[in-house]
């Protein structure tokens, strides 16, 4: 059984959308015997992000603010690890977006910040030039911030982006490939062409992905579903569970069932730092 996630959240300086704190997390890390810990607090920046409704504290959209904020999380949580005899990592669970400017500010993040690790991710939607960015829970419950061009290439462009993320190479493993499931769209049998593109970019390249238990707690099928983690073990892409946890009782959350599904698939390549 796998005994460490890299995978979790905390409310460090108060602006993360975790519970506990990183304190919490360790301590309850090393109740559960695991080896170790990676603390991946969400870092969502963008000039272009469009209207937020929920913990508004931790999305930026002025890169110097935030990249102030990044560097005292990691301070904070290496202060906390210190009381521990677990292993600690400190890392951020980081939504891509493809364009020069924000490529350049997190190539600068990663030669200053220090973190030990990055997980890719796209929690968003985007028009076709990434002048309009919005949540994919607008598309259901807020249609009145979605317009027709928004409407169109809003998914298509989610996929491209994720495709995107793993292509460039920045990332130790991507987050819930397909999460956007739990929200009603691109579900199993619908956009295989776009999710075959992801596929193929990391069958390409280092990245690795993981098996979510998250899916478990929104519904009843892991991210990503099964058809794809066995093409993913077909092209030997690197795979660790996570469980995406937001308060300690969720951490190691039903990891028993993402073992049994990667030993009925002969799993072979697992991701660990
Ligand atoms: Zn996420
Ligand atoms: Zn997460």
């Amino acid at each position: 059984m796998q005994k460490y996630t890299y995978h979790c959240h905390t409310n460090t300086l108060g602006i993360y959308d975790g519970c506990n704190s990183a304190d919490e997390m360790i301590s309850q890390a090393e109740s559960l015997g695991f080896t170790e810990i990676g603390i991946s607090n969400h870092l969502i920046c963008h000039p272009k992000i469009g209207y937020i409704n929920k913990i508004q504290s931790m999305y930026f959209r002025d890169y110097k603010e935030a990249e102030d904020v990044y560097k005292r999380t990691v301070e904070e949580i290496r202060t906390a690890s210190l009381k521990y005899k677990i292993k600690v990592l400190v890392g951020f669970e980081v939504d891509y977006f493809h364009d020069a400017e924000w490529c350049r500010f997190f190539e600068h993040l990663k030669n200053t910040l220090g973190a030990d690790y990055y997980i890719g991710s796209s929690h968003f939607i985007y028009n076709r030039d990434y002048t309009n960015i919005l949540k994919i829970a607008y598309l259901k419950h807020h249609p009145e911030f979605i317009d027709e061009e928004m409407r169109r290439d809003g998914l298509i462009m989610h996929w491209s982006n994720i495709k995107n993320c793993v292509a460039s190479g920045y990332f130790d493993f991507i987050a819930h490939m397909d999460q956007i499931k739990s929200k009603g769209f691109c579900g199993d049998s619908e956009w295989e062409d776009k999710k075959y593109e992801v596929i193929e970019a990391l069958s390409k390249g280092k990245t690795g992905v993981e098996l979510s238990t998250k899916g478990l707690r929104k519904g009843d099928e892991m991210y990503p579903a099964e058809w794809i983690v066995k093409e993913l073990n077909k092209h030997n892409v690197p795979i660790v569970i996570s469980d995406d946890a937001h308060q300690i009782e969720q951490l190691g959350y039903k990891f028993d069932i993402a073992e049994s599904l990667l030993e009925k698939l002969d799993y072979k390549n697992r991701f660990k730092f």
